[in-house]
């Protein structure tokens, strides 16, 4: 409906999107008014600033976030993206910040994730304005400035002052729907010793990991033997915390290592129990929380953080739990299967599940949009990711990445095409409309 309008609308677009990725807006000490760094400050103002341009009305909701809004009504229709960006980081070939075209693509940190997207939505709802086809809601694109360092404090702030929308999305993840995001719980764990026996071997220090969403690719330890160091060293292959499968973790092969050798009882005893109940899977079986639903499939755990010394032994899960399930019922069994061996949970951070129901109206909707757009018949997803649809609700993840895409976020040489902009435009638009007619 607005596809051949959006076509005109390419050049507007570009331009705004090319002038926002010069400004570099990556994480940066927080000033006066600034609460994310004057970066962040300066890509917000600028998307406000084009917004107000078309004809959108707009509020700077006190550097937090910001919003350009289009109709009337009592209710109101959302999409979600941010202008912050993750560090350049090396490997670049073009400038990171340079906003340059170059073969039908648009490069720069923030090209894909997640300017591009939102000026995108921001075009489709010019599209829509230019249509003066009647709303029975409002329509307003929400621009965040802390979704990279996964606080999600510019939206906790914007609820705070702001209306919240009764459905939308958040172009900031994969096509076609991500209806269902399992709960993610992060479990600090330790075991102290004390009185330890002399033992033939001890344990002088043990590293592994720096996130604890990520599988560790390497870890050491550090034993003294009759008197003299021994190190021993494992490697394995790093993988997103969310995925433990696609990895394969360096401290697994070290703790059933450590657990055969002649350290004093306790420890080894210690090691034992880590490696029966973390090593041989991911899903928890032998943690006992092998828990599974049909929206999310199955639970997982990675061990994603480890260290110790002739002390203590401590460690950190990140636990990915299935969405119709809740952090409780997870976390009784951890505690008691720890209790029993002489571990204690020090600390534990929290993110719920999201789960929309797939008949339900907005994942039907989005689906009907992305199929009647594309082409393409796949099914709405479930992830154990997190999005930053979690951060408001009544939104789902919905784009910018199509499946088989190659994988640019986060990588050097970002880039979007022109064409796709063109498409997310255009399937933006439409998803919109749908929402708020
Ligand atoms: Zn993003």
């Amino acid at each position: 409906m607005f596809d051949e309008a959006i076509l005109h609308l390419k050049d507007d677009m570009v331009r705004a999107l090319c002038a926002n990725l010069r400004l570099q807006s990556d994480a940066q000490p927080p000033e006066e008014g600034m609460p994310n760094g004057p970066g962040a400050a300066r890509a917000l103002e600028h998307a406000l600033r084009t917004a107000e341009q078309i004809g959108f009305a707009t509020k700077n909701v006190d550097g937090y976030a910001g919003w350009a809004e289009y109709g009337q009504g009592s209710e109101m229709i959302a999409v979600l993206g941010h202008l912050d960006v993750v560090p350049a980081g090396d490997g670049w070939i073009l400038p990171p910040y340079a906003g340059m075209i170059e073969d039908g693509r648009v490069y720069g940190r923030g090209a894909l994730d997640n300017k591009g997207p939102v000026f995108s939505a921001l075009y489709g709802l010019k599209a829509i304005m230019d249509s003066g086809l009647p709303l029975s809601r409002r329509i307003r694109v929400i621009f965040g400035t802390s979704e990279e360092n996964a606080s999600f404090a510019d939206m906790a702030y914007y609820a705070t002052k702001e209306d919240l929308p009764v459905a939308g999305f958040t172009p900031d993840a994969d096509f076609p729907v991500i209806y269902a995001e399992k709960g993610i719980l992060h479990v600090h764990f330790s075991c102290a010793f004390s009185g330890l026996e002399d033992s033939a071997v001890a344990l002088e220090s043990l590293k592994a990991g720096n996130a604890i969403n990520m599988v560790p690719d390497k870890a050491e330890a550090v034993l003294s033997v009759g008197g003299s160091q021994v190190r021993l060293e494992s490697e394995g292959r790093s993988a997103h915390g969310s995925t433990p499968h696609l990895g394969k973790n360096a401290c697994f092969p070290l703790l059933s290592l450590l657990s055969r050798q002649d350290l004093p009882l306790a420890m080894q005893d210690a090691f034992s129990f880590l490696t029966h109940v973390l090593t041989h899977e991911t899903a928890g079986a032998n943690l006992g929380i092998e828990l599974s639903d049909e929206p999310s499939g199955a639970l997982s755990v990675n061990l994603g953080l480890l260290e110790g010394d002739g002390a203590s032994i401590k460690g950190g899960l990140d636990i990915r739990y299935p969405v119709t399930d809740s952090k409780d019922r997870v976390l009784s069994i951890l505690e008691s299967r720890f209790a029993k061996e002489g571990f204690a949970i020090d600390g534990i951070s929290h993110q719920p599940p999201l789960y929309v129901p797939k008949d339900g109206d907005l994942v039907r909707t989005l689906m009907g949009v992305f199929k009647d757009k594309t082409g393409l018949t796949c099914e709405p997803v479930s992830t154990g990711g997190g999005t930053y649809a979690r951060s408001m609700p009544n939104i789902l993840a919905f784009g910018p990445v199509f499946p088989g895409d190659p994988y640019l976020m986060h990588q050097p040489d970002e880039y979007i095409e022109i064409d796709r902009l063109i498409l997310l435009c255009q399937i933006y638009a439409g998803a919109m409309y749908e929402l708020a007619r």
